[in-house]
């Protein structure tokens, strides 16, 4: 039998999802220009005319304007119609894992923030350190938090989980970075990368952290292979690493412990 109120719970978050996700995407243009994220409205980056609320629809105003600004007809980036669906599945899925709960809230900050990093890595290279601070806030709050409530997510590890996680993924980056400094004499592992992992650490701790990073170097190690192979990419040129670092973290939300569990299993 169909639960509709469950469907209607489904969809209510779906719909807040993208109307985030269009929040996001102002993020994601403003910030690495170091532009305010409140002020001015929102503009088209071609003819400049100031959007009106029935242009900033999610979704629908791009999909009724053929993704084209209603002013100019200039192309509007897919980047907007992306992000808003990714943010809009992102929430849907935390919340079929943990319902509405404190992890729900906490894991919805953590992937907001690095969804946004996503996307701003993947075009500019960088992982801004305004970001990495409001996650860092965020990660002390549920560190906080988790003195009174027995989250899902640490699984029944200590209090003090996170911070060896941060230690160990963070700690294990940044020999890297170091290494690579001393040997090559330049940035083999951008410092943007160790900072990030000091809040996931801090939301996932330290068997869900160190999971991550396992998931981050296989898929990226994956899929940096596949470029190399079909000559996307040249074996020197530069892939930005946060993308598998956000994906890895956000597998790590939705199926870490079950992945740990059946590890075990099998040993
Ligand atoms: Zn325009």
């Amino acid at each position: 039998m169909i639960d509709f109120v469950q469907i209607t719970v489904i969809l209510l978050i779906f719909i807040t999802g993208l109307v985030l996700g269009s929040f996001f995407n102002v993020v994601i243009c403003r910030v690495p220009e170091k532009k305010s994220i409140v002020k001015p409205r929102s503009s088209c980056p071609s003819c400049g005319a100031v959007l009106m609320p029935i242009d900033l629809i999610p979704v629908l105003s791009f999909l009724l304007q053929k993704g084209k600004c209603r002013y100019c007809k200039s192309p509007i980036s897919p980047q907007y119609l992306l992000v808003e669906l990714a943010a809009g599945l992102m929430f849907t899925a935390i919340y079929l894992k943990y319902g509405i709960s404190p992890e729900f809230f906490f894991a919805g900050y953590l992937m907001s923030i690095l969804l946004i990093v996503f996307f701003i890595d993947l075009k500019h290279m960088i992982i801004p350190d305004g970001l990495v601070l409001v996650g860092i806030a965020g990660g002390l709050a549920f560190f906080a938090v988790r003195f009174f409530y027995n989250d899902s997510i640490l699984d029944g590890e200590k209090w003090y989980s996170p911070l060896i996680g941060i230690a160990s993924v963070s700690g294990f980056l940044l020999l890297i970075a170091v290494i690579g400094m001393v040997i090559y004499g330049q940035d083999a592992m951008g410092m943007g990368d160790v900072k990030i992992f000091i809040p996931i650490a801090l939301f996932l701790g330290f068997k869900l952290s160190v999971l991550t990073l396992f998931l981050t170097i296989f898929i990226g190690g994956l899929t940096g292979l596949v470029l190399i192979i079909t000559k996307l990419k040249k074996r020197k040129s530069q892939i930005p690493f946060a993308p598998f670092i956000v994906i890895g973290t956000f597998i790590s939300l939705l199926f870490g412990n079950n992945i740990i569990q059946w590890y075990l299993g099998i040993l």
